[in-house]
């Protein structure tokens, strides 16, 4: 059986290194914010060409973060794309502010039109999302926020080291927001996410709500939150991040293997602008027939998975929002045929052969 996904096999790859950061970490005698977690935000934010990193527990939260130390908050507008994980849009509404989706593009990024056309007098900014590892079209929504006058956040968790023109994904707006989750490209072994910014007041306050409110202990300036990033993650993902281009440049071999080997009128391949340099996170193919097709692949013994199933405008949790089935066409039709194979550090070449050849032989 060959697994959706595999965590163990990227771990094996380093895991002497691995071993040796988490010893080191144990023996210390410091767990939570340190030496560890600085030491990573400054490798992380010199690996994105970015000012400032500040580290955090997961990427929900630096999503979180983000809007609340830009001021967003109830009353206020964020668009973003309706395809996305849910997780971004509750970023969102975490701070009580409104979601307002809008189409994606061909590529499963934000529309910059839709964007364009769904911005109100209460619109305070736009999240991005580099689904996949493709970067979103940065010119068209640096533009149209200029030009607007509205913050630009961007969801990084499944785009760590793509670009667009040559520019790092995180870097574009106000602030870029990191997961960490294992089964993200620079994944840690638990939770953990960060965000970079080039703003300092920004990263100021953002290391201060993550820690109760406060920068000297015990004096606590606002009403903080508990969002640290502890010092074993921090060790962890110092290893893996010194591996970033060798494990991205993995993914990019397998994907050409699958774009140049898989050749089957049922299904479409993943679209990649040639203006971007797309990281992996995900081969999302398409088919008309995907659940049969899904179910196929599962009976030669290939896992897969949909992301997702359900876009969130019609998920349960955002009944309140009021969308209705048929408001995004585009992004309906993807959640009904996009189907992940896959693709992880570590899966041999036997694997991806296999995978292809049963492809193509699905009629
Ligand atoms: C994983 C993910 C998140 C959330 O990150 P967590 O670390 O799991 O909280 C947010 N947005 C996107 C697009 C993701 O893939």
């Amino acid at each position: 059986m060959i697994n959706a996904n595999r965590l163990d096999a990227g771990f094996l790859k380093y895991q002497s290194e691995y071993e040796q950061a988490a010893i080191d970490v144990l023996r210390s005698g410091w767990y939570v914010l340190g030496k560890q977690v600085e030491s990573f935000e400054k490798e992380f934010a010199d690996y994105v060409h970015s000012k400032y990193c500040v580290g955090l527990d997961n990427g929900l939260n630096a999503l979180k973060l983000a809007f609340r130390a830009l001021g967003i908050g109830e009353g206020d507008e964020v668009i973003v794309q309706a395809n996305t994980y849910i997780a971004s849009v509750m970023g969102v509404s975490m701070n009580r502010a409104t979601p307002v989706m809008v189409e994606t593009d061909e590529y499963f990024g934000i529309d910059p039109e839709a964007v364009e056309k769904a911005i109100t007098d209460k619109t305070k900014a736009v999240l991005v999302v580099h689904l996949y590892g493709h970067t979103c079209r940065m010119d068209a929504i640096t533009d149209i926020c200029k030009r607007h006058n509205l913050k630009l956040v961007e969801d990084c968790a499944q785009s760590h080291g793509s670009t667009f023109d040559g520019q790092i994904s995180g870097t574009f707006g106000d602030i870029g927001c990191f997961s960490f989750y294992p089964t993200k490209n620079l994944g840690a072994f638990g939770d953990a996410g960060a965000i970079v910014t080039d703003d300092e007041e920004l990263a100021k306050k953002i290391r201060i709500l993550r820690n109760y409110g406060s920068q000297k202990r015990y004096y606590n300036e606002v009403v903080g939150e508990n969002s640290r990033l502890d010092e074993m993650q921090a060790a962890l993902l110092r290893v893996k991040l010194s591996h970033m281009d060798e494990l991205n440049e993995e993914r990019a071999e397998i994907a050409k293997r699958y774009n140049e080997g898989i050749k089957n009128p049922l299904i479409t391949l993943p679209p990649v602008s040639d203006r971007v340099k797309c990281v992996w996170h995900q081969y999302v193919i398409r088919c008309d027939r995907r659940d049969e097709l899904a179910e196929y692949l599962k009976d030669k013994g290939i896992g897969t998975i949909i992301h997702y199933p359900i876009p969130p405008h019609l998920s349960q949790a955002y009944e309140y929002l009021g969308y209705k089935k048929g408001d995004f066409p585009l992004t309906e039709k993807y959640a009904d045929t996009v189907l992940s194979i896959p693709i992880f550090n570590g899966l041999t070449r036997e694997d991806q052969d296999m995978i292809i050849d049963t492809i193509n032989n699905y009629r």
